[in-house]
């Protein structure tokens, strides 16, 4: 490899000590940038039993002292790594991605970062402070390939799967930032994650599996803390039910007659309602955790007193919790916000069919929080390729 093809990384990162295990070669990019084409192994992506392999010439026990560093007490930079000799600091590089933006909303209390992976492929994660508690909102796929009509992600299309690694460094990215630098009147501990960024969770099952096996066995998280929203993969949701974790599963309904649905939610045509309400009822029983329903609300689309008696219907069946969310508006979709009027009416036709129901904030409106849209924003970058 020529010398000159040889070149110092970016933010956050460091060479030194280079050896066979970390080699960065960048590449220099179409618009001249520099971009780590084949990376030394990040720490990240590198599964928690084979640290050991990131640190050839180190004691045994300094695989198990990062392991808690990256696992237990995240930091955001190898240097706060304080037990660790300088030389394995500044050799490791953490994270399998670099912040291409960093956007702060809500007085301060949210917090959304669009992360970069070397290939190119941008995702997003939200922190949403409040006074006790603290939720991130992560991604589990750049891009989505099921083409939601009213969802950012979902009007961008697919780009790749997120690695296992690369979803759970969005949690640890997240709870380094909370006990490092935090939300104002906000816990320097995060409490819940939401698989409601970009990416459908159940279209990447194996991965997403993973990441959510590190949130419990490596960093101590309790299933009850950690959310599922699937779109309705009726395999996915057989799936989960019997991986044993009781874990709180949103399913996106949207609609509650199959032909609305299936003009929404085009994956409906091959996972009817019927089939996803039989699916979230096994997932009730064998997991013993109430489901919840999310409902985006568009105006004259879902927002009508007969999809709200229809509504009221599936939630009963299911015995589901209702959340409201109104939609967030996003330029490739003619569909509106509701009107207060439409939305209240269709809150209390739920609540006097005795279905729990709750209005999400719209947190992080601000900074176009809402799915997949500071990316979609910032246009397609170009993966290069290096011959
Ligand atoms: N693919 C999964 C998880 C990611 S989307 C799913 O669909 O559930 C997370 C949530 O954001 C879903 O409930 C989705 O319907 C909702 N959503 C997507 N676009 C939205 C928009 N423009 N405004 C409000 N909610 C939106
Ligand atoms: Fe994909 Fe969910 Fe968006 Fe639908 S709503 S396109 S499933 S991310």
């Amino acid at each position: 490899m020529a010398r000159s093809r040889l070149e110092e990384v970016g933010t956050g990162d460091r060479i030194a000590g280079v050896s066979t295990h970390s080699i960065q070669i960048f590449a220099r990019g179409r618009l001249g940038h520099h971009r780590p084409t084949l990376c030394w192994r990040v720490a990240y992506l590198t599964p928690p039993d084979d640290l050991a392999s990131l640190l050839p010439d180190e004691p045994g026990y300094r695989a198990d002292q990062l392991r808690r560093w990256l696992y237990v007490t995240p930091v955001l930079d190898p240097e706060a790594m304080t037990n660790l000799p300088v030389s394995v600091r500044r050799g490791i590089r953490l994270w399998p991605f670099r912040v291409a933006a960093d956007q702060v909303g809500d007085g301060g209390t949210t917090r959304k970062w669009l992360f970069e992976a070397d290939d190119g492929a941008q995702y997003e994660a939200v922190l949403m402070g409040y006074p006790r508690r603290t939720t991130l909102c992560i991604s589990s796929q750049a891009g989505c390939a099921l083409g939601c009509t009213f969802c950012a992600t979902g009007q961008f299309g697919f780009e790749r799967h997120l690695e296992a690694g690369e979803i759970v460094a969005q949690v640890a990215y997240a709870r380094a930032f909370l006990r490092q630098i935090g939300l104002p009147g906000s816990p320097d501990r995060l409490t819940n994650v939401v698989f409601m960024g970009m990416g459908e969770p159940l279209a990447n099952y194996n991965r997403v599996r993973e990441a959510i096996r590190r949130m419990i066995e490596e960093m101590g998280m309790s299933p009850r803390s950690i959310t599922v929203s699937t779109v309705g993969m009726v395999p996915g949701i057989r799936r989960l039910a019997d991986e044993g974790w009781p874990l709180n599963l949103a399913i996106s309904l949207h609609a509650a007659d199959d032909e609305l649905r299936s003009r929404l939610v085009p994956i409906n045509r091959r996972y009817p309602i019927s089939d996803l309400e039989e699916a979230a009822k096994e997932y009730a029983e064998k997991t013993g955790r109430r489901v919840s329903i999310e409902w985006t609300v568009m105006d004259g689309v879902n927002d009508t007193p007969e999809q709200a008696r229809l509504l009221a219907d599936v939630a009963r069946r299911i015995r589901a919790h209702v959340n409201l969310i109104a939609l967030n508006p996003t330029p490739l979709s003619k569909e509106r916000a509701p009107s207060k009027e439409a939305m209240d009416r269709f809150v209390q036709i739920l609540e006097d069919l005795d279905v729990n129901v709750t209005v999400r904030d719209t947190r992080g409106r601000d900074i176009d929080a809402a799915c997949g849209q500071l990316r979609a924003e910032k246009g397609r970058r170009q993966p290069i390729s290096i011959g």
